[in-house]
């Protein structure tokens, strides 16, 4: 095997948490390990590099975390790191311990953030995406994903047994930011009568127009799943709406919240959590920089930063024909 292009490489999580960072940060400090290469961790994302709050870690230090939910490095939205003076300071401690090499677990924020860095002063860094809105080119799932959307799923389906009960319409706000991949998903899953997403463009007469159907097929409840970045407008809007239009229904609207971000994540979170751990490591050692560790169709990719925060995954169209078919 030929010499690695680092020796001694920091990790952090950053922006928003989501579950497996946990098992990501395992994966690289393990690796790094196996590969004698030194590993700190950096605690609460860049402010951790200004604040030169480094702790070296080792294959013990990352015991019993892979399934734990949330980040054990803490993660933090960093002001400073985005003044040159704050990652000058943050270049200056990396330099103080020695380091040539940067993971970063975030999302599109913090791969934005660790771009600048290495141009401003050439310490090598991979991102891992580890975001639960899915919204991150370059790899089929971000890390966290799967978990928000299982418990977006779970949220949903029992707000069905009461929405049956009593013959009631909910809204129910998911997660996503600006991405309506959880709300997709999970009205999908859920079969929901209706999924409202920034993706597409939605309207109160289309909307009625479904409500209208269900009553026709004997629907007495239903469910719309509607996502955080729905440009029609907020849900109590669109709820308050559609009880203008149905004067007789019983509406509730429930916003899901921050029980998305949390919990224990899916078999399907850890294991890409470990493979893009992996993969950032290796492709540190390999003289990769300005990257992002991804999976495509099972396959591990790199792909330029730039790239990844620039453009989108689409929404697959025919998910959502497949929802409005089976919703009937
Ligand atoms: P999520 O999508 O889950 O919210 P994120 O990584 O996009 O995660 P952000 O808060 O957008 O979260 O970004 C994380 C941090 O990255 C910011 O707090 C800031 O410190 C840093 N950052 C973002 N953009 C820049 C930039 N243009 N220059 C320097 N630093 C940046």
């Amino acid at each position: 095997m030929k010499e690695s292009a680092v020796k001694k490489i920091v990790v952090l999580t950053s922006g928003g948490d989501a579950p497996g960072m946990n098992a990501a940060l395992r994966a690289v400090v393990r690796t790094a390990s196996h590969y004698k290469i030194e590993c700190y961790g950096v605690r609460e994302g860049f402010n951790g590099l200004i604040n030169d709050d480094f702790t070296k870690m080792g294959p013990r230090s990352v015991k019993n975390i892979i399934t734990e939910g949330g980040t054990i490095l803490k993660s933090a939205r960093s002001l400073e790191f985005k003044t040159a003076a704050g990652r000058k300071k943050a270049f200056e401690n990396c330099q103080k311990h020695g380091i040539d090499g940067m993971v970063c677990i975030g999302g599109d924020g913090t791969f934005r953030g660790a771009k600048v860095f290495n141009e401003e002063f050439g310490i090598k860094t991979i991102g891992v995406p580890g975001t639960i809105d899915n919204d991150i080119f370059g790899t089929d799932n971000t890390i966290g994903y799967d978990t928000a959307l299982n418990t977006a799923m779970e949220a949903i389906d029992k707000i069905r047994d009461t929405a049956t009960s009593h013959n009631r319409i909910f809204f129910v706000e998911v997660m996503g930011r600006d991405a309506g991949f959880i709300a997709l998903n999970s009205g999908l899953a859920t079969g929901a009568i209706g999924i409202l997403i920034p993706e597409k463009k939605d309207s109160i007469e289309e909307l009625f127009a479904t409500f209208e159907r269900a009553e026709k097929a004997g629907k007495a409840s239903s469910i719309v799943v509607v996502a955080e970045g729905e440009k029609l407008g907020s849900i109590y809007d669109i709820a308050k709406a559609t009880q203008t239009g149905f004067p007789s229904y019983d509406i509730r609207v429930a916003v899901l919240g921050h029980i998305q971000r949390g919990g224990s994540p899916s078999c399907a979170d850890r294991v890409l959590a470990s493979r893009l751990g992996y993969g950032a490591v290796i492709g540190l050692m390999d003289g990769k920089t300005n990257m992002m560790v991804g999976m495509k169709s099972n396959r591990m990719v790199y792909t330029a930063i730039d790239e990844a925060v620039k453009k989108h995954n689409e929404i697959d169209q025919d998910l959502l024909k497949i929802s409005e078919i089976l919703s009937i």
